[in-house]
C-alpha cells in the first residue's frame, strides 16, 4: 500500500488518549509540539503502534509517578519525536539487547518483549526512519526520526 500522509501531533494525541487510564493521574503529561511541522509520509496505524508502545514502556518503567515528555521536531529533512520518562533508566547490558525480539525484563504474562523490535521494523524496515535511545538514572528518552521525503 502506499503511504498516506500522517499528522503526527494527531497520531501522538489520539496515542495519549488511548493510553489515559493506564497512564493515570500520578503521571505528568507534557506535550512539546513544535506546531510548524509539514505532514509526513507514512503508515497511521503503524506508527499508532510505535507511539503505543514507547508511551507503554515509559509509564511501564516510571511505576504510576513521573513525568512523561513527548517532543516533536524538525532535524533537516527529518521529523523528530522524542518520548522521555523519568523512570530509573537502561542499565547499560540492558540497553544492548531491548530491541531483540522476545527480550523483556517484565515479569512472565506483563511483557512480551516484541514492543521495540516491532517498532524498529515499523520504524527502520518500512519507514526509512531511525530509533535512539539515551538513557541515565532518572530519565531515559526514545528518538524516532522519520524521513519527510520517501525514496
Ligand atoms: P516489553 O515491554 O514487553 O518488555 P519491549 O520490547 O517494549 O518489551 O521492551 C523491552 C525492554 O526494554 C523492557 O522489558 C525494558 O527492560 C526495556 N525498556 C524499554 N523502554 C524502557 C524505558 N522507558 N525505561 C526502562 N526500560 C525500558
Ligand atoms: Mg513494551
Amino acid at each position: 500500500a502506499p503511504f498516506q500522509v500522517v499528522d503526527v501531533h494527531e497520531l501522538l494525541d489520539a496515542t495519549l488518549v488511548m493510553l489515559g487510564g493506564k497512564i493515570g493521574h500520578g503521571v505528568r503529561v507534557v506535550r512539546e509540539y513544535d506546531r510548524s511541522l509539514p505532514p509526513l509520509p507514512g503508515y497511521a496505524a503503524e506508527l499508532n503502534q510505535v507511539w503505543t508502545n514507547l508511551v507503554d514502556n515509559a509509564v511501564a518503567a516510571m511505576g504510576g509517578t513521573g513525568t512523561l515528555t513527548v517532543r516533536t521536531g524538525l532535524d533537516g529533512d527529518r521529523l523528530v519525536v522524542r518520548i522521555a520518562d523519568t523512570g530509573p533508566g537502561i542499565p547499560a547490558e540492558v540497553r544492548t539487547r531491548i530491541f531483540e525480539p522476545f527480550f523483556t525484563t517484565k515479569p512472565v504474562g506483563e511483557g512480551t518483549g516484541l514492543g521495540l523490535d516491532i517498532s524498529w521494523r515499523i520504524v527502520v524496515d518500512k519507514h526509512h526512519g531511525d530509533i535512539r535511545v539515551e538513557s541515565t538514572p532518572g530519565h531515559t528518552e526514545f528518538e524516532v526520526r522519520l524521513p519527510l521525503r520517501q525514496p
